[in-house]
């Protein structure tokens, strides 16, 4: 017998009541029953993005959001800043590439955050840059950006701030009108806690006075579309239904809770989660900058940390994720989104001081 644990930045658990609900017969989207569903979804998504504005609600991943926030929002040779110092920081450049945007690249070196004044710098250069985009938590290097000060920087500016929450929201705080974001973007399978599936966008006036002058390309992922279906609670193409009914259920869960009561519960488990590893004698990836919602950790010396991540996951049936692109085998990431507990943590830990063990690491060298 085997008892799974997702520990993973993504998908993370579905809590019962949210499987459940998938579990129903189908209904179909164009009667008053979804549309009473959708309306109540599309609510309190305004309160979990912390914004007035209407959120967009998309049938794909959390990188459709992204590809239409590049696509509604510029127009083939527009310029943008682009900020990368992971994995997902590295997708908005490649999307501004696939529409022909000229991408200004700040690259951080991965495991930082990025300094807001070097972004301040570059749009002072250039008042014709029309977007700046960021990444709330780089779920590749555990590394939260400081989004609030970049905003009051962007709001003095031409520039519309896009900020990928996809991992972020929920597990962060994120205040898109007080602080004065333009364009948030997230997805279903992180800290919503429902399965893939589901992208979300908000946009500022600010913003969809750039969706106006907007002429790259699209189709299924218009904002415009998606808005005139919003006003009659609606959307253009079928929803993914069972996952809209899914998402009710966390939203309520949420709003039962309270995003500030759900937010504290992140910080202390990705508090104690540090706190476990630097007492394994293990090196943080992120010290500096590190998010609520994931941790990556160093791979001990004489370690194969892809190994590792395979070891927990067969023998223990704990599932965390290892590294990306140029971090493969050098880091490994455990998750505290979403539908984690703190007994979740305990065992993970746990596990991980198990399997370490096995696979030869000595623990704590005594400081001599
Ligand atoms: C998971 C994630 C994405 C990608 O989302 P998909 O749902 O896989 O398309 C993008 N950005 C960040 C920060 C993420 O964590």
């Amino acid at each position: 017998m085997k008892k799974t644990y997702l520990m993973t930045p993504g998908p993370t658990p579905v809590p019962p009541k949210a499987l459940l609900a998938m579990a129903e017969p189908i209904i179909h989207h164009r009667t008053p029953e979804f549309m009473e569903i959708f309306k109540e979804v599309c609510a309190d998504l305004k309160y979990i993005f912390q914004t007035q504005s209407d959120v967009i609600v998309f049938t794909s991943s959390g990188t459709g959001a992204m590809e239409a926030a590049v696509a509604n929002l510029l127009s083939p040779g527009d310029k943008a800043i682009c900020v990368q110092g992971g994995k997902f920081g590295e997708r908005w450049t490649e999307l501004c590439n696939a529409y022909g945007v000229n991408a200004i690249v700040i690259d951080v070196e991965w495991g930082k955050a990025v300094d807001p004044k070097i972004i301040e710098q570059e749009l002072k250069k250039d008042s014709g840059i029309q977007a700046v985009f960021t990444t709330l938590c780089e779920t590749s290097t555990g590394v939260l950006t400081d989004i609030k000060a970049i905003a009051n920087i962007t709001k003095n500016h031409n520039a519309a701030l896009v900020v990928d929450a996809i991992s972020g929201l929920g597990a962060e705080e994120i205040k898109t009108d007080e602080w004065g974001i333009d364009c948030v973007v997230s997805g279903s399978q992180k800290g919503l806690m429902i399965p893939p599936g589901l992208a979300f966008v908000s946009l500022s006036k600010k913003a969809w006075d750039k969706v106006e002058k907007s002429k790259c390309p699209k189709y299924y992922f218009s904002f415009k579309k998606s808005k005139k279906a919003l006003d009659s609670a609606d959307t253009p193409f079928t929803p993914a239904i069972s996952l809209v009914i899914a998402l009710r259920e966390t939203l309520r869960m949420m709003k039962t809770e309270g995003l500030d009561v759900i937010l504290a519960r992140h910080k202390k488990l990705a508090l104690s989660t540090r706190e476990a590893m630097k007492a394994m004698g293990l090196q943080l990836f992120a010290p500096t900058a590190p998010s609520n919602g994931v941790t990556a950790v160093n791979v001990p010396a004489g370690v194969d940390g892809e190994k590792l991540v395979k070891h927990m996951r067969d023998k223990y049936g704990v599932g965390i994720a290892g590294g990306q692109a140029e971090l493969k085998g050098k880091v490994f990431r455990i998750a505290h989104m979403g539908y984690i507990t703190e007994t979740d943590i305990v065992t993970t830990i746990a596990v991980l001081g198990m399997a370490l063990a096995e696979m030869g690491y000595k623990g704590p060298v005594e400081p001599a």
